[in-house]
């Protein structure tokens, strides 16, 4: 018996009205901000993420699935979209574009890594990018958009946390700062602490490491040491935002370990799953397209788990909306009442009313009882009688006992009149 690989799910059926209520509120929700849809291939080369996402991050040391193809071609299966999206918006000359750029995608990304509840290895995502503008009202647009699509799913109790990690001129001053703190505190913080302090100090921010914690809640804040440029881009965010009405926890915690990440970080947090909480995580990455070959890009976006987005709805409870389901249930007894049954079936199905249907020549309580399940509004009831006259007999399933015999010519006229006034 084959399982599938660990890390992997199928999306079963039963799931899958949660997907498609999900895509189609992003679909509403990026047209209405004016993101269009780009597709990226599955992979890249190996180079574009080891440069794009960067040596030293869990991503490209520990997590990504490389291979070498018959051409003998370094790829690797995307482990993330935004270097992906860089990659296609400097190969196809979108700076002559009006500017921002305002991009959106989803499908499904690979790391290898630790399995946990809402964690894939392969897991879907949707993403944002909006390249080629500095202006500090685009970051409010982005987290405005996350702020409606996850209002528009039904999250509650919504947290909008925020933070900016500074620019190249000034961070290194935090950096120091940081470096200073923690070397003061070396033998207090956990192995893997010690590891990034060397790798990607900034990560030590957000160990999750019991022992870590009152070290972090001491550690100097990176909205302190931030230059002119960057504190004023924060104070227009924030004024942007108070203005909008969206309340916001400026989190000194949030952080992004690369260099070409720049100013604004932001998550977007829903209750209900536990220590996992983010529904979504951004920022700015203004000196990404820079680092693969492009000229200077300022850019903002941001990533949600397709995932934990179902299991947050989940959680939280929420309702999706009716989906089709069949309306009308075909009932036949006899074989010359199957054959009637099932030309009406496809006529109806032509017509638009989703219809079932039971196989195998079943009892008229059999098939009644499977109409019922389906939670049919109509039955549609072919035997011997109904064969002979060209007739079927219609039950409405709500009003026990209300049959009626009408000619198998006025099935579909009569079905859509009474499913019209039914629903109305
Ligand atoms: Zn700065
Ligand atoms: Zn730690």
């Amino acid at each position: 018996m084959f399982t599938a690989p660990r890390g992997t799910i199928d999306i079963l059926p039963e799931d899958q009205p949660y997907w498609r209520f999900l895509n189609r509120t992003i679909d509403e929700v990026t047209a209405i901000f004016g993101y269009q849809r780009i597709d990226v291939p599955i992979f890249e080369e190996t180079s574009l993420y080891v440069r794009g996402v960067g040596e030293g991050t869990d991503i490209v040391d520990k997590e990504m699935y490389s291979f070498k193809d018959k051409g003998d071609r370094d790829l690797t299966l995307r482990p993330e979209f935004t270097a992906g999206i860089v990659r296609a918006y400097l190969q196809h000359g979108m700076k002559t574009l009006p500017q921002p750029v305002r991009l959106h995608t989803t499908g499904p990304i690979f790391r290898y890594e630790r399995v946990q509840a809402g964690r894939y290895r392969q897991h879907t995502q949707f993403d944002i990018e909006a390249l080629g503008e500095l202006d500090p009202a685009l970051d409010a647009e982005i987290i405005s958009l996350a702020w409606h699509l996850y209002g528009r799913i039904g999250f509650k109790n919504l947290a909008l946390q925020l933070n900016s990690i500074g620019c190249p001129q000034c961070r290194p001053a935090y950096m120091q700062a940081l470096l200073a703190y923690y070397g003061s505190h070396l033998s207090e913080i956990c192995p893997d602490c010690q590891r990034r302090l060397e790798r990607n100090p900034l990560r030590v921010l957000d160990c999750k490491s019991e022992q870590c914690q009152p070290i972090i809640a001491g550690a100097p804040h990176s909205q302190d040491y931030l230059c002119e440029e960057c504190r004023e881009h924060l104070a227009a965010l924030c004024r942007y935002l108070d203005l909008l009405g969206r309340s916001y926890t400026m989190n000194h915690r949030l952080v992004r370990g690369l260099d070409y990440y720049t100013k604004t970080v932001f998550e977007v947090w829903a209750q209900g799953i536990g220590a996992q909480n983010a529904v979504c995580g951004g920022g700015r990455y203004d000196g990404l397209a820079e680092l693969l070959g492009g000229s200077h890009t300022p850019a903002i976006g941001f990533g949600s788990g397709m995932e934990r987005l179902v299991l947050t709805m989940k959680e939280q409870g929420i309702v999706i909306p009716e989906v089709t389901t069949p309306q009308v249930a075909l009932v036949y007894l006899g074989d010359e009442a199957k054959i009637q049954a099932i030309e009406l079936l496809d006529a109806l199905r032509l017509a638009g009313i989703a219809c079932s249907f039971e196989f195998g020549d079943r009892s008229l309580k059999a098939q009644m009882r499977a109409a019922n399940r389906e939670g049919v509004r109509l039955a549609l009831i072919i035997g011997a009688d109904e064969v002979a006259a060209k007739q079927v007999t219609l039950q409405q399933m709500q009003a026990e006992g209300a049959l009626q015999r009408i000619a198998q010519a006025d099935a579909i006229h009569t079905v859509k009149q009474l499913l019209i006034r039914g629903s109305s």
